[in-house]
């Protein structure tokens, strides 16, 4: 059984699928290592800490050649797969919903060269697959980088300060969409000191807000909503909701400094939570920050990988958040993966064996087609 690590190809992907601590694990299952020259170098990890861990570092067709499993961050370009055995496994995050993504092209090009492609994203959200969850993982990172992000951006400070100066106000930060990313930003923004403020559609949340010591924002106008869908996830909400939610966002959001959006909803775009007149409501020199730029965005006008400004408000467009803390998110990345493929070695025969419930979720493609129904349905 042997795994191959690739190098990532995508335009700023520092983050890298293995580490040397991940290496020597599945050594220890009983598994042979490839690893591509250099894909360790935007995490800090040199291709001679592979090497001492156990690993074969080499090019990439050395690298793919013979491979079982495929290791990617992100999916790997089908036409850079060449000399990789049919059959082979890819186990990456595969992204097939990516707003203008060519993801699920890529899908379809694994299928069509007999690659077994397991999309990490669609791990269930049950409590044993909680330490092989990628999007926990990363988001959890992405939430905290986004807080550092806006506090760098913003000409002011977070925390009050008495000085002899005189009084600096604090920041008024916030967070909108309180899944992984949201929880870590409320926290990163309290630690900075700022007052904290945070919305979700699903109700469970509240607690979570108030045991952060942040405030909850709610809509308690609409009766009997509940935005928790399918496996904790968020769902659509109706038109009334949604008239009422901007009404409650209009007029929290022009007393605020910094604001986080972090809302998704799983195969949908993101949901729009602010637009071009709320965003001139707000002070100029605030700073918005939309984890979901890469998803559609929830801010009207944010680009994804770019600051603009508008009415004198930083938008930034937040990409690829986790891959900027890029040794600390592939540490977590490559745990997942071994806390995934482990959780399923079977040991005579020295490979992974899937059990139904995690496999159907995760798996895209075999023999030759497209198998899975999220992509079917
Ligand atoms: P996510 O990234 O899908 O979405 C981010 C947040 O945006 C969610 O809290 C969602 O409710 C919210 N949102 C969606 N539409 C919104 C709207 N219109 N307005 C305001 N907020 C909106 O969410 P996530 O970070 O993946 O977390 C979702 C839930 O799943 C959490 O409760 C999390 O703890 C849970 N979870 C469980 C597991 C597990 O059991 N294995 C793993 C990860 C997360």
């Amino acid at each position: 059984m042997k795994i191959a690590v690739l190098r990532e190809a995508a335009a700023g992907e520092s983050r890298v699928s293995a580490t040397p601590e991940t290496v020597k694990k599945f050594i220890a299952l009983g598994a042979e290592l490839g690893v591509e020259r250099g894909a360790g170098e935007g995490a800090s990890i040199a291709d001679g800490d592979y090497e001492a861990a156990g690993a074969k570092v080499g090019d990439r067709t050395a690298t793919l050649e013979n491979a079982d499993i495929i290791f990617g961050v992100q999916g790997p370009d089908p036409e850079a797969l060449a000399g990789a055995k049919p059959g082979a496994w890819i186990v990456a995050g595969l992204n097939p919903f990516g707003a203008g993504s060519d993801g699920r092209a890529r899908v379809d090009a694994y299928a069509a060269k007999g690659f077994e492609a397991l999309a990490m994203e669609f791990m269930p959200r049950i409590t044993r697959a909680q330490s092989m969850d990628i999007l926990s993982s990363q988001s959890n990172l992405a939430g905290y980088k986004a807080v550092l992000l806006a506090a760098a951006e913003y000409g002011r400070a977070f925390p009050m300060m008495m000085t002899a100066a005189g009084t600096v106000s604090a920041a008024r930060a916030f967070i909108m969409g309180v899944g992984v990313a949201g929880l870590q930003a409320i926290a990163t923004a309290r630690r900075l000191g700022a007052q904290v403020s945070a919305t979700d559609v699903r109700s469970a949340t509240k607690e979570q807000i108030q045991s952060l010591g942040a405030k909850p924002i709610f809509v308690e106008s609409v009766a009997g909503i509940e935005g928790e869908g399918s496996g904790g996830y968020a769902t659509e909400m109706s038109e009334e909701y949604q008239k009422a939610q901007a009404e409650l966002v209009s007029s929290h959001i022009a007393k605020q400094d910094i604001v986080i959006t972090t809302a998704l909803i799983p195969g949908r775009p993101a949901p729009r939570l602010i637009s071009d007149a709320q965003i001139a409501s707000m002070r100029a020199g605030s700073v918005i920050v939309d984890l979901a730029a890469e998803s559609g965005g929830n801010v009207e006008g944010a680009v994804s990988g770019e600051t603009v400004v508008k009415h004198g408000v930083k938008i930034i467009g937040a990409k690829n958040m986790a891959g900027t803390l890029a040794a600390d998110a592939s540490a977590l990345f490559s745990r997942n993966l071994y806390n995934f493929l482990s959780a399923f070695w079977d040991k005579d025969a020295n490979k992974p064996i899937l059990d139904e419930e995690i496999g159907t979720a995760v798996r895209l493609t075999q023999g030759g087609k497209v198998v899975n129904q999220r992509l079917l349905g």
